[in-house]
């Protein structure tokens, strides 16, 4: 970064939050896949709002591009610079307000998830959206990547959740609405444009959240299946009977083996089955009663061995059999992460047929599906790829669209599919994207090559 504007960028944040030293910039320039990785000219953290806009008016006066950063969790390269930017980093904006009557509280965009769930939680209230990467994923970069997760069938995804917010456009504008009111219909609601928008329109720096009641009751049940699509059919049919149902998540065998294998877990059942369907019940009173009865009658003769989980022990551990599955597969790898979705009646021909399109194209490759049924969203691992080698990226991506889904259900576009984002939504409905951000960027200098593909 040229000398003249560190002072000035040091002049704002101070000089212990300009990062220039190659050591000290490392963990900021590679993503958690290691697949993502670029040099950025200096790593910057306003502890603001203020702070922000200042830095954002001198990069965009030095048209300098930005790359925003909460946790560094996400999984399309999107967080990391590729080469010549400066990184902005939001964790220094943590701070939490208290949580109001109506269950609403207002956090600092570089809070994590965590650390929002441990203010909430003992006033009976909890976020909606919850994540395997909670202790690093932040507010901001999950509204920006308009998180998913493991509750979206109950409670949606990060969008649903935001009821108000506070962002910085490219030139320092501030933008602030943080209103506290279920009913605001005064025109373009902007927490839902910049929700999912990956960094490329503003800078999140609050969100006001819209807690959902804490449910004191849950219960876990992890079943040994035939295959993911008996787990999307037989998870869809509990859904009609439960009411309590929070979560439904499925994995397969070899991602299972992965996990006992690198996490150390213990195997579930003495017999390895070829998929698993985990699900989770939750309310004000037991759940347990009503999720035994709905098995007994919809999963008949489906269902090969069943553990249970009620006491919060036994349901994490059965909870980790799903969660570490991300670490594991990394830990087997680097992965090309194909998180994909399609309606939920053509989940079993997406799992099904994923590998063989993969083995068409990449014969050496290796898949590792899971995902989260009710969402119809498979994440769909390919192991043994050159980070560059993008043919099997273009068969699943394909494939997805093909039967009438997306390239991508949760973890956005990042740098990774963007030249697969107008095969998915049209050329009409990206040149609306590309007229948005000339509008609220037109030095395109927020986050360029993420989401939108090169003009
Ligand atoms: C173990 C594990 C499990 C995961 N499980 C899920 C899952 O179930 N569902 C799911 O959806 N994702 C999941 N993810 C992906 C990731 O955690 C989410 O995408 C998360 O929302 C990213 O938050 P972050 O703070 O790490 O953002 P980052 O990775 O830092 O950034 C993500 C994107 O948002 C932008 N951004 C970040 N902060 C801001 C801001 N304040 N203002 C503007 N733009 C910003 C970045 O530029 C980037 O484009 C998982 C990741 C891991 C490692």
């Amino acid at each position: 970064v040229h000398p003249s504007l560190r002072r000035e960028l040091e002049a704002v944040v101070g000089a212990d939050h300009v990062l220039t030293d190659p050591g000290l910039r490392a963990t900021y320039e590679t993503d958690w896949t290691r697949r993502w990785r670029g040099s950025a000219l200096a790593v910057v953290r306003p502890g603001s709002t203020d702070e922000v806009a200042a830095v954002l008016r001198l990069l965009n006066e030095a048209r300098v591009p930005v790359v925003p950063q909460g946790g560094n969790t996400g999984m399309v390269g999107g967080s990391v610079p590729r080469g010549g930017e400066v990184v902005l980093s939001l964790t220094r904006l943590r701070e939490m307000e208290p949580v109001d009557e109506a269950g609403e509280v207002t956090v600092g965009a570089g809070a994590t998830l965590t650390a929002v769930q441990e203010h909430v939680r003992p006033l009976g209230w909890d976020v909606g959206v919850d994540l395997g990467a909670r202790d690093s994923a932040t507010i901001g970069g999950m509204v920006a990547s308009n998180a998913g997760g493991i509750r979206v069938v109950r409670n949606g995804t990060m969008r649903a959740q935001v009821r108000g917010l506070e962002a910085v456009l490219a030139d320092g504008t501030i933008l602030r609405r943080l209103p506290g009111m279920l009913k605001d219909n005064t025109g373009l609601h902007l927490p839902s444009l910049l929700a999912g928008s990956e960094g490329t329109l503003a800078v999140i720096t609050r969100v006001r959240l819209a807690l959902v009641p804490t449910l004191a009751r849950a219960v876990v049940a992890l079943a040994g299946i035939g295959s993911i699509g008996d787990a999307a059919a037989l998870a869809s049919r509990l859904r009609r009977r439960l009411p309590t149902l929070v979560a439904a998540e499925a994995f397969t065998a070899e991602g299972l083996d992965l996990v006992v294998h690198h996490a150390g877990l213990a195997a579930p059942f003495s017999v390895r089955h070829p998929a698993y369907l985990l699900v989770e019940c939750a309310g004000a009173a037991d759940p347990l009663p009503e999720l035994a009865d709905a098995l007994e009658a919809e999963a008949a003769g489906m269902l090969a061995d069943v553990a249970v989980g009620e006491d919060e022990a036994t349901r994490r551990r059965l909870w980790l059999l799903r969660e570490r599955l991300t670490e594991s597969i990394s830990g087997a790898g680097i992965p090309h992460k194909l998180d994909v979705g399609v309606p939920v009646a053509r989940v079993g021909e997406l799992a099904e047929r994923a590998p063989q399109v993969v083995a068409e194209v990449a014969p050496g490759a290796w898949v590792v599906l899971y995902g989260h049924v009710l969402d119809g969203n498979l994440h769909i691992n390919v192991l043994g790829l050159d980070p560059e080698d993008e043919a099997a990226d273009d068969a699943v991506l394909r494939l997805a669209i093909s039967l009438g889904g997306t390239i991508s259900a949760e973890h956005g576009v990042g740098v990774a599919k963007t030249r697969w984002l107008e095969a998915d939504r049209g050329a009409a409905d990206v040149a609306a994207m590309r007229a948005v951000k000339r509008a609220l960027d037109p030095r395109g200098i927020l986050n360029p090559g993420v989401l939108l593909p090169p003009e």
